[in-house]
């Protein structure tokens, strides 16, 4: 069986303690890999080795890092089918969606943040003929990327990319449910020639190699994408020992639908909010609140629409939706839909587990989910759910569904469905998101802003707010 290792100091070694973990294939419900079960010791050496690397990095020339995180995404696009296979043998997703969308933002992301960092100026404050104050902006030293099962290369890379262009080291931790692309990302790094010690990937549990990287002193910045709770945990290890944080976590997102919207434009753009990688993206839209004098319409043809969406091997090309992640996920997703159901919701459509035929029939499948009749306070439409399931919701007036749209511990991300350009700022203004989308989703533009408010985090990525994030602001004033 495959044996997927650390990368440590520039070479892929077995875990401290020689044991690992089971890595399954949820599209046919069985392990297909081993990946190691990391603790203390292994993030001690991928540590030291980092803090090694750091002072011979950091002083690099900016271009001179660039050109290895260039090198990099290169690797990504050349070895696209590849790694594009493995994501969806690892997650569950359909191979047309790692193709398309997966790694090529992962081989962007290197590019994105290679370019950047060569136009990446710090500030300078004049006092009049007084004094000049200017900002320099160097690199913080060992950062700790831990990034979950969803996206995973996606990311993943999202973290790293920005840490190493800023002149950090890193210790990055993949998700223990999905770690074959991180895995094959260090066998192109090596090939890629990065030095050794500047990117160190361990694998393992959260609780065990996670928690080695929240409560190291070593490493003074933690850069975390995963579940609310589990940033709470990372937030209170991390507090007292005064560590610079990131942490994008949970959602539960609104799509907000006015009558006066593009209607077809609309509907095609929902059924990807809903569904796209089985629901299983922190900015899909499960809560869809729609005009009363559209609700019957949107309701009829979405819930047609829904019915068609072929759910099957992700190897196949014609699969709109593949496996979900796990047998647990899987069991948390149909605990959900059996809420609420107790809740007193109708269920539409799907609310079951689907069979597929064939190399699959063993697979963890959940048929898209279309649920109505629930209030907006229940705890379907109040708690994270990260599947194939969205409820629909009427609404009257405009007051009605930002109070609906605000309502959960959330605010990560919302849509607006409508031609009425006043009312679109208007409620942009309102909703609490960190992330709103006005007639479209997904529609991401890498330098802009990306987090959420309230419950679904603290801190943005992306862009200069990456780079401010991975680097320490640091004045220096001159008196004339
Ligand atoms: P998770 O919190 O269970 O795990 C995320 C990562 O944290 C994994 O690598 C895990 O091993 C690690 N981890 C777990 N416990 C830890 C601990 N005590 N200390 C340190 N590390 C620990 O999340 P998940 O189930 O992998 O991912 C799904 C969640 O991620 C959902 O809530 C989803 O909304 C969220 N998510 C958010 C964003 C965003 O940008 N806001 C993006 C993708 C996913």
């Amino acid at each position: 069986m495959f044996q997927i290792q650390n990368y440590i100091n520039g070479k892929l070694v077995d875990p401290a303690g020689n044991t690992c973990i089971d890595n399954y294939n949820p599209s046919i419900g069985a392990v297909y890999s081993r990946t190691p079960d990391s603790d203390e010791r292994d993030i001690e050496a991928a540590v030291e080795a980092a803090t090694r690397a750091f002072p011979y990095w950091s002083t690099k020339p900016a271009q001179e890092r660039a050109r290895y995180l260039l090198r990099i995404s290169d690797l990504i696009e050349g070895n696209l089918d590849r790694l594009a296979q493995a994501e969806s043998v690892d997650n569950g997703k359909p191979v047309s969606l790692a193709r398309s969308v997966d790694i090529p933002r992962a081989a962007g992301n290197f590019r994105f943040f290679a370019t950047a960092i060569q136009h990446f100026a710090s500030e300078a404050h004049a006092m009049e003929d007084t004094a000049i104050n200017y900002t320099l902006r160097p690199p913080i030293g060992v950062v700790g990327c831990i990034s979950p099962w969803n996206l995973p290369l996606y990311l993943f890379t999202w973290k790293i990319a920005p840490a190493l262009a800023a002149g950090n080291c890193v210790v990055g931790k993949p998700s223990e449910i999905t770690p074959m692309t991180a895995y094959l990302l260090s066998e192109l790094c090596i090939e890629a020639g990065l030095p050794d010690g500047v990117l160190n990937i361990v694998h393992g549990l959260g609780q065990k190699t996670g928690s080695a990287i929240s409560t190291h002193p070593g490493i003074p910045v933690i850069s975390f994408t995963g579940g609310t709770r589990t940033g709470a945990t990372i937030a209170a290890t991390a507090a007292p020992l005064f560590k610079k944080l990131s942490l994008e976590l949970g959602g539960k997102n609104p799509n907000i639908v006015f009558a006066d919207c593009r209607y077809e434009e609309m509907l095609q753009t929902s059924l990807l909010s809903s569904f796209s990688n089985q629901g299983e993206i922190c900015l899909c839209g499960s809560r869809i609140f729609i005009e009363r004098s559209l609700y019957e319409t949107f309701r009829n043809d979405f819930v047609e629409q829904t019915k068609q969406l072929t759910v099957g091997d992700p190897l196949s090309e014609t699969s709109r939706l593949g496996a979900v992640v796990s047998k647990p996920h899987m069991d948390k997703i149909l605990s959900y839909i059996e809420l609420a159901r107790e809740e007193g919701g109708t269920i539409l459509c799907g609310g079951r587990q689907v069979q597929v035929e064939g190399r699959c029939r063993d697979g963890w499948f959940v048929a898209p989910t279309v649920i109505e009749g629930l209030s907006h306070t229940c705890r379907t439409n109040q708690e994270e759910i990260f599947g194939p399931v969205v409820t629909l919701i009427p609404f009257d007036t405009e007051e009605e569904v930002v109070a609906y749209a605000n309502s959960t511990p959330y605010g990560l991300a919302a849509s607006l469905w409508t031609e009425n350009l006043t009312r679109a700022h208007r409620m942009a203004g309102r909703l609490q998101s960190g992330i709103i989308w006005i007639n479209c989703w997904m529609l991401r533009d890498l330098r802009t802003p990306f987090g959420g408010m309230k419950q679904s985090g603290v801190g943005r990525e992306g862009g200069l707010e990456a780079l401010r994030f991975f680097t320490e602001p640091k004045n220096v004033c001159i008196k004339m």
